[in-house]
């Protein structure tokens, strides 16, 4: 079941994001989410999985995020997971022993744009994080038994820059889930894509030359030749050109022999048009690669 807790960013500042452009961050008032969960309730009490919606709600402190967690659990008792998204700015205001107890109430599944693990691109895209800040952050959530999913984007370091990007993404990830097997549960791949209504579109023709789809699709042969984690990739988001899946590592080569098939098969042009044509992300003509 999905659960509005929070409108808004906190943050607001990446270049390549303007989904919540001129909104103020604000927690859903308590009475309201009571409301909603009553709703809820009466069409399915016994949900077991609540996924809080928002840019951040992690974002809330932890009183907070224990109110509302422990309002989750007044109403739908065999709920097991309350899930949401965050960012790793918003863990760092927690303790383990916070985490935990959060954990204990429920939170879980957080899912988490990093983007990149390259401090090169992470400064450059001003995502407001290091790479060693997502392998501390990340460490406190494992050792707290915390469930996450990661993003990474192909193209967010701009033409030229992927193999850097992928690589030091690469080298970033293997260093995390020393505690906990299960972390990231899967590593979700998107493609950028240039939102005419974003500083990093503003910046297309100068400091930010987009990457083409084929160099994408090589900075992913990259990432994945470079990661040493057991996980799950998910590049099957609309941005990406063709769906790519499989357990990692178990389903490498298959997964990398897949992308170079698309490389060899598929002209650049077509996998323009395609990004071109994703009306289903809200914009009718994207700025391409070409
Ligand atoms: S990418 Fe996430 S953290 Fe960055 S501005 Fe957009 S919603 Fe906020």
């Amino acid at each position: 079941m999905i659960i509005q807790a929070t409108s808004g960013c906190t943050y607001n500042k990446c270049k390549f994001c303007s989904l919540y452009q001129g909104e103020c961050f604000h927690m859903t008032p308590l009475a309201v989410f009571e409301e909603d969960l009553a709703e809820i309730k009466s069409v399915q009490p016994h949900a077991r999985r609540v996924f809080l919606t928002g840019a951040n709600p992690f974002a809330m402190s932890y009183e907070n995020l224990k109110l509302y967690a422990l309002t989750v659990r007044d109403y739908l008792i065999k709920c097991q997971i309350i899930a949401m998204f965050a960012s790793i700015r918003d863990i760092k205001n927690k303790s383990v022993e916070q985490l935990r107890k959060l954990r204990a109430m429920g939170v879980g599944g957080l899912s988490i744009g990093m983007e990149s693990g390259d401090d090169e691109t992470l400064a450059f895209v001003n995502k407001g994080c290091t790479a060693a800040d997502i392998v501390e952050q990340l460490a406190k959530l494992d050792e707290a038994g915390i469930e996450y999913y990661l993003v990474y984007m192909t193209g967010l370091a701009g033409r030229g820059n992927g193999v850097r990007n992928a690589v030091r993404t690469a080298d970033m990830l293997n260093q995390i889930s020393p505690y906990f097997v299960e972390n990231p549960f899967f590593l979700s791949i998107d493609s950028l894509t240039l939102f005419p209504d974003t500083e990093l579109y503003e910046m297309r023709r100068g400091e930010f030359i987009p990457a083409g789809e084929k160099e994408r699709l090589q900075e992913l042969i990259i990432l994945l030749q470079n990661l040493r984690l057991r996980t799950r990739i998910q590049a099957d988001t609309v941005s990406n050109f063709r769906p790519i899946t499989g357990a990692f590592p178990k389903d490498k080569e298959k997964m990398i022999a897949e992308l170079r098939h698309i490389i060899d098969t598929v002209s650049e042009e077509e996998m323009a048009a395609y990004r071109g044509s994703l009306k289903s992300l809200g914009i009718d003509k994207i700025e391409t690669a070409l």
